[in-house]
């Protein structure tokens, strides 16, 4: 009787209709899909994609190498080294983050008690070679430099959630 019934279907194609009425359905149905990376969907404010350091107006790191950051996260993924300077001051020479490690989950971020260190909204960067996946402190003030109103402005609307 099964075998029956499947020759009856393959006969009257009706799985094929079946298909094809479905398609039919959803051609002028409102699309679900975009032309990435032309079209972009929105990104929540809380976000949390490629990281940065942050500097205060005049130029100077904020980073004070308090190491919080390296000691809350739960990857391991962020090492400091620092030295004091001549006037007192302590900072960083060295802050790396590997990128394979981290987990994005922002405690890094979220421990900072001097807002330097920071998860901006970029999410569109790859690696060919796995040897650059750790990221240093000059490529991580570059992107502070160069995405600074845009962390500013993710900072506000973030800010609005609290
Ligand atoms: S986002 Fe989380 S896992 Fe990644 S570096 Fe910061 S604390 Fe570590
Ligand atoms: S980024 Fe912030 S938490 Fe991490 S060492 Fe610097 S000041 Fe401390």
């Amino acid at each position: 009787m099964k075998k029956t019934l499947q020759f009856l279907k393959s006969l009257t194609l009706s799985e094929l209709l079946k298909g094809l009425g479905v398609t039919g359905r959803y051609l002028f149905r409102r699309k679900f899909t975009i032309r990435y990376p032309e079209e972009k969907t929105p990104i929540s404010p809380r976000f949390r994609g490629l990281h940065a350091l942050r500097r205060y107006p005049n130029g100077e790191e904020r980073c004070i190498g308090c190491k919080l950051c390296e000691a809350v996260c739960p990857a391991l993924a962020i090492t400091i080294d620092t030295e004091l300077r001549e006037d007192g001051t302590r900072r960083t020479t060295r802050y790396d983050i590997d990128l394979f490690k981290c987990i994005y989950c922002g405690f890094c971020e979220e421990s900072c008690p001097v807002d330097s260190i920071v998860e901006t909204d970029i999410m569109e960067y790859y690696f060919e070679d796995p040897s650059k996946r750790v990221i240093t402190k000059e490529q991580l003030l570059a992107i502070g430099d160069k995405y600074d109103q845009r962390i500013t402005a993710m900072k506000v609307a973030d800010a609005k959630y609290r």
